[in-house]
């Protein structure tokens, strides 16, 4: 599962011009990031919560289908992966593509959330309070699609053109300190 490496590209809807989608996210960044987290891992900036969080959000572009949520099985451990239509790839070992290791993917569009933010931390701590259905419905206000491409090891991530607003009036609802 760790070493699955993403390139990808961040988009947003209103930014979007054909044939010029600048690649924020390149592989060297994105392997920083995994260091990052993987040193961070007891401390977790941002938790996974929701075991669905981006179901059918999560896009085959090879298939074309909306992703499910799998159980993969690694080395006797179980783990959520997300798997679409796609037929075995001849002669790939089990838990390649086209079946996605649910938690890399996740942690790549929650990071990518958290830059929205302002300041970034308000996200981290309203994250924490909010339930698991809450987290799916807001990822699904904030992101439009994310296509993965298993050719390319590569993901795509294209937010609704007024995310970064959606997301400031969210975290504005939210009292400064949030002790119940
Ligand atoms: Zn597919």
């Amino acid at each position: 599962m760790t070493n699955v490496t993403y390139s990808g590209q961040v988009r947003y809807r209103s930014e979007v011009h054909a044939g010029e989608h600048p690649a924020l996210i390149d592989r060297t960044t994105w392997e920083q990031v995994q260091a990052v987290l993987t040193r961070n891992r007891q401390k977790a900036s941002v938790g996974l919560g929701a075991a669905v969080l981006l179901q059918d959000l999560l896009h085959c572009v090879q298939c074309n289908t909306g992703m499910k949520l799998r159980t993969l099985w690694q080395d006797l451990r179980r783990s959520r992966a997300y798997g679409c239509s796609c037929p075995p790839l001849p002669g790939a070992p089990m838990g390649r593509a086209p079946v996605q290791a649910a938690a890399p993917v996740e942690r790549l569009v929650l990071r990518e959330i958290q830059k929205l933010a302002q300041p970034a931390e308000d996200f981290r701590a309203a994250w924490a309070t909010w339930t698991p259905e809450e987290q799916v419905l807001l990822v699904r206000r904030l992101v439009e699609r994310i296509d993965y491409d298993a050719s390319q090891g590569s993901v795509a991530i294209t937010f609704h053109a007024a995310a970064s607003l959606t997301l400031a009036g969210e975290l504005a609802q939210r009292p400064e300190d949030s002790n119940p």
